[in-house]
């Protein structure tokens, strides 16, 4: 058992926190304050090579791997979360079902420009009445000739309305089965195609810096061949998509977890209190080793996860318990930097309250906290 990283992966961790702390940290905190989505740093992101990461070269990818991906984004969150969840939704979420389901021509279509960052993706499933319960989808999709018309919305679609974002994938009820649940199909929706509506961004609590929307499909017309995948697989596509997702998910928290010691360590050092550094005082130092103590384990928990999947073994309940640990101690060491930080916690200049207003979602995204439970409980057979 060897927990040290390759000599690859030390590398791409080095390169990634250099960026972060060069181009991402001076420019944040400005496009939070004012709620305007990056594209410079997507570019310089795209430029490095992490939106193809762990995509073969044949399509313009890295030739790396999930864990490759996995340590860009706790690099990143580490400073940003908004910058974080663009790259995980892009990659996990945007290029990975075409990488995974799609033909050959769908793949040379879509891939080069999704991997090289000059184009985002979006994965649309959750929908306004239906998120955890993904089996209660009300989009629809009939074939009509060599066309699918698709009617339906689709609520909290990340990387969906920017002025890059390529397509959407989209999850419809396509037909019934034999046993008389719905059957459930993927199909890609180019934007800008007539009757796909983008509705303006959500006014979010945090990830302000991210792209977010409600979408629309009003008599969405697509040729039939825009079908990701073999028909009525759209239910075991999600499945897979989510339980990869939910590393990423995780090797992010981890970075937002992490961030928190960083910027607790800094301050507690600097900051006076009763004559001397607020650092001195055991009640912050313990705070402290406890943030790391979380931070240190969460990120076995996805290294363990990340190290199964790779390995091809099985690896659902692994990604469960990384994403519901990991996503808990975010929020939990957020809530403690925020604390070491008196007020000026609560001031949004200071990194440690976008860490604070950014770590909540965590545990609600890609499988809110009790799905997480379920699927553990259920992976013990009960
Ligand atoms: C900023 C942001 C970005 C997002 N990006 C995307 C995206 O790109 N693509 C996408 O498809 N979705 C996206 N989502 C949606 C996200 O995945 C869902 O919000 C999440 O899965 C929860 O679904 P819901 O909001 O419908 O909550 P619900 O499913 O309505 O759940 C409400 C509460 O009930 C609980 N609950 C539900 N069922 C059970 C049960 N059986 N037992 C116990 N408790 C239960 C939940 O845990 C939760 O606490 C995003 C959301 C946000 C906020």
């Amino acid at each position: 058992m060897d927990f040290r990283l390759s000599e690859e992966h030390e590398a791409l961790r080095e390169s990634v926190r250099d960026f972060a702390r060069d181009a991402v940290a001076p420019v944040i905190a400005e496009h939070y304050e004012r709620h305007t989505f990056p594209y410079e740093i997507v570019r310089q992101m795209g430029k490095m090579g992490l939106f193809g990461l762990p995509f073969p070269e044949e399509h313009g990818g890295m030739g790396g791997d999930y864990f490759a991906l996995c340590l860009a984004l706790e690099e990143l969150a580490r400073v940003d979360s908004s910058v974080a969840i663009t790259l995980e939704a892009a990659v996990s979420l945007g290029a990975m079902p075409i990488h995974r389901f799609g033909t050959d021509e769908q793949k040379a279509r879509w891939l080069p420009k999704l991997l090289s960052g000059e184009a985002l993706a979006g994965f649309g499933l959750t929908e306004p009445g239906t998120g955890s319960d993904a089996g209660g989808t009300q989009t629809r999709a009939v074939l009509d000739g060599d066309e699918w018309v698709i009617n339906g919305s689709k609520a909290f679609i990340t990387n969906s309305g920017t002025d890059i974002t390529a397509l959407v994938t989209v999850t419809a009820v396509t037909g019934t089965n034999p046993d008389g649940s719905k059957e459930l199909s993927t199909i890609i929706v180019p934007a800008g195609t007539p009757g796909f509506t983008v509705a303006p961004g959500y006014s979010k609590v945090g990830w302000n810096a991210s792209d977010t929307h409600e979408l629309t499909f009003d008599d969405c017309r697509v040729p039939a061949g825009n079908l990701l995948g073999a028909r009525g697989r759209g239910f075991a596509q999600f499945l897979r998509i989510l339980d990869e997702g939910r590393i990423a998910i995780a090797a992010l928290a981890v970075g937002l977890a992490q961030g928190c010691v960083d910027e607790s360590v800094k301050y507690a050092k600097e900051r006076q209190a009763f004559g001397q550094p607020i650092g001195n005082y055991q009640a912050i130092q313990f705070k402290i080793a406890d943030m790391e103590l979380k931070a240190h384990t969460a990120r076995l928990a996805y290294y363990d996860a990340a190290a199964r999947m790779l390995a091809g073994e099985p690896f659902k309940r692994q990604a469960a318990i990384a994403k519901l640990h990991a996503s808990t101690v975010a929020v939990d060491n957020a809530r403690e930097a925020t604390q070491i930080h008196g007020g000026y916690g609560f001031m949004n200049e200071y990194p440690v309250a976008r860490f604070w207003r950014d770590s909540k979602i965590l545990e609600i995204g890609e499988g809110t906290s009790e799905v997480q439970r379920m699927i553990i409980a259920r992976d013990l057979g009960m």
